[in-house]
């Protein structure tokens, strides 16, 4: 039997038009910041209900730059959760800034008010929330609150978390800023690396229009400190014009496949995701056990992939060792030994949902679960 991968481009972007966008863009022969940048950035905007979108190179790039248009600096202590990837980090480290990690909730692996609360100080200027595997975090809105009253800034990472929507607000809208990646396995994914900030705050915008493109004010007036060379080009932006319309449709469907699952998981020793609403929008479909290694074996030779997100936390990797005063993050670290994906895209058929369903369940009764 063939392996079901734990995501399928091939599958996920089936019958799909590719060829008028792209022939579109070459007709053009404008492969730059041009009309279909501009268009999109419209469009994605609107989608996720802020006033603006700038078109980044890559979702890193939008954490970089996001912080660095709030005026993160060299120096700066920003507060992020340890369990994401070490995106954030590796932004955080890029301007030199100080990343101070705070625990996470234990059944949305989410960062809390209670743990964010905590960790301010007066070296904090400003805070990351990730809404990891498609989750938004819950307390976004008591962060936000509690950021406010400290006139922090709130960077959004919605790079697992496009369209994830909670009382009519989509991902990207709450805090100041939100980063969004359109790596090819997103749920909004281009055909090549992608990335966008939205926020309603015009002067930001401004400032990310500049650091993308050198610190320019206008062309060769360098005016911003910290400027890059980060775009989202003509022909990735046609692509994710032509998808964006299908996010919506996209997503629905990731979320029914996480409810099979965890409607058929429902009496084993597992722990599924906390939601199944509206907030969730599926980009990964993470189950917590123990005996991780049993487990993958056991899916691996009934041909099915699986993946951890994430194995190491961000204050355990090696290139960066830890802050002397940064403490323990219990759950972070617990979670990083327990959690383990399972196949969740669009275009993944019943009956290998079937397959992944019949092959966890089996794994539990042989081992007398
Ligand atoms: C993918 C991802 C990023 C980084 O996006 P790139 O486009 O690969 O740079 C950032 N944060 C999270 C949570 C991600 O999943």
């Amino acid at each position: 039997m063939p392996t079901i991968p734990l995501f399928s481009a091939q599958a996920a972007n089936a019958g799909l038009d590719f060829l008028s966008p792209i022939t579109r863009v070459l007709d053009s022969h404008w492969y730059i910041l041009g009309a279909e940048l501009a268009a999109f950035e419209r469009e994605f905007a609107e989608y996720c209900g802020v006033g603006h979108c700038v078109g980044l190179a890559n979702g890193t790039d939008a954490l970089e730059l996001g912080l660095r248009a709030v005026g993160v600096k060299a120096g700066d202590e920003v507060v992020l959760a340890a369990n994401a990837g070490f995106y954030g980090s590796t932004a955080v480290r890029q301007i030199g800034a100080i990343p101070l990690y705070v625990d996470v909730d234990t059944n949305t692996l989410t960062m809390t008010v209670e743990q964010l609360e905590l960790s301010l100080s007066s070296s904090t200027k400003a805070i990351i929330v990730t809404h990891l595997y498609g989750q938004l975090a819950p307390d976004l809105d008591s962060i936000v609150a509690v950021a406010g009253k400290a006139g922090l800034p709130v960077i959004e990472d919605c790079a697992q978390a496009h369209g994830a929507k909670r009382n009519g607000k989509r991902a990207g809208s709450f805090g100041t800023i939100g980063c969004f990646s359109f790596y090819p396995t997103k749920n909004l994914g281009a055909v090549g690396d992608g990335g966008a900030v939205v926020t309603n705050e015009p002067s930001l915008a401004a400032r990310l229009q500049g650091l993308r493109q050198y610190g320019w004010s206008s062309k060769y007036h360098v005016a911003l400190e910290g400027g890059r060379n980060s775009r989202l080009d003509e022909l990735q932006a046609a692509i994710l014009r032509a998808k964006l319309p299908l996010l919506d449709t996209w997503n629905a469907a990731r979320r029914d496949i996480a409810r099979r699952y965890s409607e058929a998981f429902s009496g084993l020793p597992v722990k599924c995701p906390n939601s199944l609403g509206d907030d969730y929008v599926a980009h990964l479909y993470v189950l917590q056990v123990s005996a991780r290694e049993a487990f993958r074996n056991s899916l691996q030779t009934k041909g099915i992939a699986t993946d951890i997100h994430y194995p190491i936390a961000d204050h355990l990797q090696e290139a960066y060792p830890c802050r002397p005063n940064q403490g323990p993050l219990p759950v972070s670290e617990q979670t990083c030994k327990q959690v383990v994906s399972l196949p969740c895209y669009p275009g993944l058929e019943a009956d290998k949902v079937d397959r992944v369903i019949h092959a966890v369940q089996s794994y539990f009764n042989q081992a007398g679960g």
